[in-house]
């Protein structure tokens, strides 16, 4: 038997005994068909709740549109969060009727982006040099008085982080001791500069290693402002906040990050805006991955359940998205929720790969064909980050609850 991650807060079994999701049993939402990524709406709910309550209340919440770019769920968050966080001109058409401030960053941005964030009143995040200058002559040809914040690649990483991105030498933003020049250039350009943008990691559960980020983050800003002369409007202190996927995983500590942040924002001057930037930690934990049993066999000494998904839909639970190691992400019967584990089986996706492995040598309840088995922490980077045109299988259902 190998260990599995924890079974996110918030499922129980619903009266016919299956899993229950926003209050809605498994077996009913999956009667019109398999595979399908259902998200709990009353769960993000309550981690918003959980960051406003945690947080100073001036620190803006922004979501990463990449973790889940659901249609029905941007329209949703919308209605509740302060900004999107978008890196694509495509994931700007789909945030770009719900009326939230928007800033866009990533590096690779093509002259027809900039021109579509222009236009859109958007605030982009500017990654190099080169892309200020392209940035500016786009703005000037259209004439429209551009928004820019400078994304900085600080000296610093987050520790310990799952994904680092600051630190090294990397494709994002603009080396910290470069900043202050380019800020220069575009107030002296007559550009509106929105302020300085800092991301350096995904995934830590460490409430240590975010307090240090964010102090090493804000005394950066301090910094650049002090070379250029002036404060910036608003400082992004990027994210990273992490959500548990494996069996020794721990939950992040928010309220001790949100306790140092506001002691940190306490002895700063005024007229500066915070944001903190968040996909997983928002809505990962409030998706569930559903697929059926399609057959069941022995092989080896071992009980295989072959599913109707795969990583073509869930790439990360197969181990297959940055993972070093491959470990089990929580999973169980969604059909037979109330029931105890009993036997050990290890459950496939439908692909012709040995890849496709969505839990290996974990214990159920005694599994048949037909069953839903349900693969937790699946509304973030779930299906966007999928290959989905691998061995032309059906597309997954998706629905927020
Ligand atoms: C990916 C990304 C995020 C979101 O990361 P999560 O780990 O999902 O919170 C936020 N900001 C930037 C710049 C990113 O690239």
């Amino acid at each position: 038997m190998k260990p599995m991650g924890p079974i996110p807060p918030g499922f129980i079994a619903a009266p016919d005994g299956s899993l229950a999701i926003g209050g809605r049993s498994a077996v009913e939402l999956a009667r019109e068909g398999t595979p399908l990524f259902v998200y709990d709406s009353a769960l993000i709910a309550a981690k918003i709740d959980r960051f406003r309550a945690a947080m100073p209340p001036h620190v803006a919440l922004h979501y990463a549109v990449k973790a889940n770019p659901y249609a029905p769920l941007l329209t949703w968050l919308a209605s509740k969060l302060d900004g999107f966080d978008l890196a694509s001109a495509g994931e700007l058409e789909k945030v770009a009727s719900l009326g939230l401030p928007v800033s866009f960053a990533g590096p690779g941005k093509r002259d027809a982006e900039l021109e579509a964030a222009l236009h859109a009143g958007v605030t982009i995040n500017l990654e190099s040099e080169r892309e200020a200058a392209r940035a500016l002559d786009i703005a000037e040809r259209l004439g429209i008085a551009p928004k820019f914040a400078v994304r900085v690649n600080p000296p610093f990483a987050l520790k310990g982080a799952g994904m680092r991105m600051g630190g090294l030498g990397t494709p994002f933003g603009v080396d910290a001791d470069r900043a202050p020049t380019l800020v220069r250039l575009l107030l002296d350009s007559g550009a509106d500069w929105r302020g300085l943008h800092v991301y350096a990691g995904s995934q830590s559960l460490n409430a240590t290693a975010i307090i240090d980020l964010q102090r090493e983050t804000l005394m950066l800003a301090d910094r650049i402002a002090a070379e250029v002369g002036a404060g910036p409007p608003t400082v992004n202190l990027g994210g990273g906040f992490g959500i548990p996927h494996f069996a020794a995983d721990r939950p992040l500590d928010l309220e001790r990050v949100g306790e140092a942040l506001g002691k940190e924002l306490e002895s700063r001057p005024k007229g500066t805006e915070y944001a903190v930037e968040l996909g997983r930690w928002l809505v990962g934990e409030a998706g569930v991955y559903l697929t059926r049993v399609i057959d069941r066999k022995a092989s080896g000494g071992r009980t295989f359940l072959v599913t109707d998904g795969g990583l073509h839909h869930m790439l990360a639970a197969s181990g297959n998205f940055g993972q070093l190691l491959r470990r089990n992400y929580p999973i169980a019967n969604a059909t037979r929720f109330d029931e105890a584990p009993v036997e050990e089986v290890t459950v496939t996706g439908c692909l012709c790969t040995p890849l496709d492995l969505l839990g290996d040598e974990v214990m159920l309840p005694a599994t048949e064909v037909g069953d839903l088995i349900a693969i937790f922490c699946a509304g973030a980077y779930g299906l966007t980050a999928s290959p989905q045109g691998f061995l032309s299988q059906p597309v997954a259902r998706e629905m927020l609850v």
